[in-house]
């Protein structure tokens, strides 16, 4: 492991800890095998693997994953992130990955690192380019969530599967906290800030939260079905995530 992953995972468990709430057992984690599960707090990302550090979140759009898509090493994926547990899951699992960042000062298709920019609001892939796309805590980002939606049904293949979370809520409705308007964010609530691995903490606003509306808003933009799979919601010391699975 690289110091700097080191790094990170002692300052986000240093972050998350409620010691409170902690407690430990013995799992099969679906990225890594066998390993101990870790609650540091009581959120889905408060919950983590102690070997691979990924997150209820993630542990739970693997399982659905990996049900879904047995064969998934001979696919061609599509993940909207270049670092993290789900990322080094599918970079070993899957030969034909293909990975990006959004890099606000980069034009889309232009690389940095090793790693290419990418704005899910407007990909430069071809059309039908890929079996699988997956991502974790991307789209409440995306101030044009519809275009994006759009953008990932045009560069799947006929009988691919788009499978991602976001922070879902109880609620039936999504709420829009912000939205841009000619270039310019225009805020309905009080800002809202989640990190990313390339930004830091508290530095990239959530323009919504999404409720269980959010099936709909992915039919709407052309899937055939878009789904919402609970059964993990609480399966990791009581946490989990809600997975959207959608079908073209
Ligand atoms: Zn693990």
């Amino acid at each position: 492991m690289r110091r700097f992953e080191i790094l990170h995972r002692v300052r986000t468990a240093a972050y998350l800890l409620r010691p409170s709430q902690l407690a430990l057992r013995g799992f099969r984690c679906p990225v890594c095998g066998p390993s101990l599960l870790v609650r540091l707090s009581a959120s889905d990302i408060g919950v983590r693997c102690m070997r691979c550090a990924a997150s209820a979140m993630t542990l739970s759009l693997v399982c659905v994953l990996k049900e879904l898509r047995p064969g998934l090493g001979g696919e061609a994926v599509y993940e909207l992130s270049s670092r993290g547990p789900l990322f080094e899951f599918l970079r070993r699992e899957v030969p034909r990955l293909t990975f990006s960042e959004f890099f606000n000062d980069l034009e889309p298709g232009a690389w940095r690192g090793g790693v290419q920019c990418q704005d899910v609001q407007r990909l430069t892939f071809n059309d039908s380019s890929f079996d699988v796309v997956t991502s974790t805590g991307v789209f409440e980002h995306v101030a044009d969530d519809a275009r994006g939606f759009c953008e990932v049904r045009r560069v799947l293949r006929p009988g691919g599967i788009f499978v991602f979370t976001v922070p879902l809520s109880d609620a039936e409705d999504t709420v829009e906290r912000a939205r841009m308007r000619d270039g310019t964010i225009e805020y309905l609530l009080p800002p809202e800030y989640h990190g990313d691995r390339i930004r830091g903490r508290g530095r990239v606003l959530a323009y919504r939260n999404y409720g269980r509306d959010i099936t709909e808003r992915v039919r709407s933009s052309g899937f055939r079905s878009a789904d919402i799979d609970w059964r993990f919601k609480s399966a990791f010391l009581g946490q989990g995530s809600g997975v959207v699975v959608a079908r073209i």
